[in-house]
């Protein structure tokens, strides 16, 4: 606790300036563990010197501080680079205005320096996007999708988004789309529209190759929602840069791991969605971890525990996630280990949750110190963010996680977060609203 102090007594001038300041001071953070996300081995004995929002120099052992710079002492802690959710879907789009930034808080809060929003009612989440950008609000990076792109009635066509299903008809409703700026544009590909539920409307899959031209052309990336082995095929045949789930609905075959690692086509993880429901029925106790209770108010957890949980129990589709999940897990873990690229993703709105993902990959038999490059540099890779943002090294953004245990020894430890910063700015994690600073 005193150690806690000092460091927030030494950094409070520091946190006083405002984001996009100019005159922001030199930061050195000296005598750390590093993992810098790349997958590299950690370094021990690390300085990095943050100047301005860029990491400027990495060095096995001391760098001489510039004058006035912050010193953050690391002995005995372990470096990371923040954490990166490739797939969230925000919650409070029709709630108080305050439901939004409570979770972004949350995932500030939890390490997570960049999200990206796969889907949710426009207006909400691109004003929320205008908000963290401009300053407004203490957030992760916001990047937004919107509505999402699929045919008239197909999965997730109730967002809004553009409603395609001819050529060259689409061009003016991908334009108007356009116009609201997406960040990377989310396909929905699946007549199942998740899992194995009743038939719904699917896009066609030419339109769906010509509109992700379309947009690429306009210089932006796309996902592809889909949950099973042969319309993720499709999906890379018609050229989507990235998979927003991994497969579900089966195992993978053995070409189609090929596939994934010759095309290194990023792939979203999105266990914990699945995984959630019989977790909390088999195990509530994992709401009492100190992460859950500092982001999740008391009477959320209490619900969860009561009725969510009994809601759970009497649905088929916590027994069949429950069965798919290890199925899942291998066929993420068989990509991976051939060299595919997979992207920490968690179909979730809550920083814990997203940690929660870090776990399931490590459970599922990936090492500790990929599952961090998972949610990190490949995560970046996913949003074709990777020359600024997801790794420790020099010329990039100073988006930072200070532990205070060891994540490549045991992944839970990625949740013992003594600082978080964004942009080389420490977050003042004291003054975030969240029930863990209310109490
Ligand atoms: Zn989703």
């Amino acid at each position: 606790m005193r150690q806690h102090a000092l460091v927030a007594a030494t950094l409070l001038a520091f946190c006083a300036a405002p984001l996009g300041a100019q005159a922001r001071t030199a930061l050195l953070i000296e005598h750390v563990t590093l993992i810098d996300g790349t997958g590299r081995p950690p370094m021990t004995g690390a300085s990095v010197l943050v100047e301005g929002d860029r990491i400027t120099r990495i060095a096995r052992g001391a760098l001489v501080a510039p004058a006035g710079a912050t010193r953050v002492d690391g002995t005995g802690k372990f470096l990371i680079p923040g954490l990166i959710d490739v797939h969230i879907h925000l919650d409070g789009a029709s709630q108080p205005a305050n439901v939004g930034v409570r979770a972004l808080h949350g995932f500030l809060y939890s390490g997570f320096t960049t999200v990206f929003d796969a889907g949710n009612i426009p207006d909400f989440i691109y004003g929320m996007r205008a908000r963290e950008r401009s300053g407004e609000i203490v957030a992760p990076r916001i990047l937004a999708t919107g509505g999402v792109v699929t045919a008239p009635g197909g999965h997730g066509s109730g967002f809004g988004g553009a409603q395609i299903d001819a050529w060259p008809a689409a061009i003016p409703i991908l334009d108007a789309y356009l116009a609201l700026k997406p960040d990377m544009v989310k396909f929905t590909f699946d007549e199942h529209g998740w899992g194995t539920r009743p038939l719904i409307p699917l896009l066609d899959v030419d339109v769906m190759a010509k509109a992700a031209r379309y947009i690429n052309d306009h210089g932006i990336r796309t996902t592809s929602h889909i949950s099973h082995e042969y319309r993720a095929r499709q999906a890379i045949s018609a050229g989507l840069n990235t998979l927003a789930h991994p497969i579900i609905q089966g195992p993978v075959s053995e070409s189609f791991v090929k596939l994934m690692a010759s095309t290194r086509t990023p792939m979203a993880s999105t266990l914990t969605i699945g995984e959630g429901y019989s977790r909390l029925v088999e195990h509530p106790e994992f709401l009492d971890q100190p992460l859950y209770q500092a982001v999740y108010t008391a009477e959320a957890i209490a619900k969860l525990k009561t009725t969510t949980r009994d809601e759970y129990a009497k649905r088929t589709w916590t027994t069949w996630m429950k069965v798919m999940t290890p199925v899942a897990q291998e066929n993420l873990r068989l990509i991976h280990a051939a060299g595919g690229v997979i992207a920490l993703g968690s179909d979730q709105s809550s920083g814990p949750a997203s940690h929660r993902e870090l776990e399931l990959m490590v459970n599922g038999g990936i090492s500790a110190l990929d599952a961090i490059r998972i949610g990190t540099l490949n995560a970046a890779v996913f949003l074709g963010r990777e020359r600024d943002y997801g790794s420790v090294e020099e010329g990039k953004v100073a988006d930072l996680v200070l532990l205070s245990a060891d994540p490549s020894a045991d992944i839970r430890n990625a949740a013992r977060i003594a600082m978080v910063f964004k942009g080389g700015v420490a977050i003042n994690r004291g003054a975030l609203d969240l029930p863990v600073n209310r109490k």
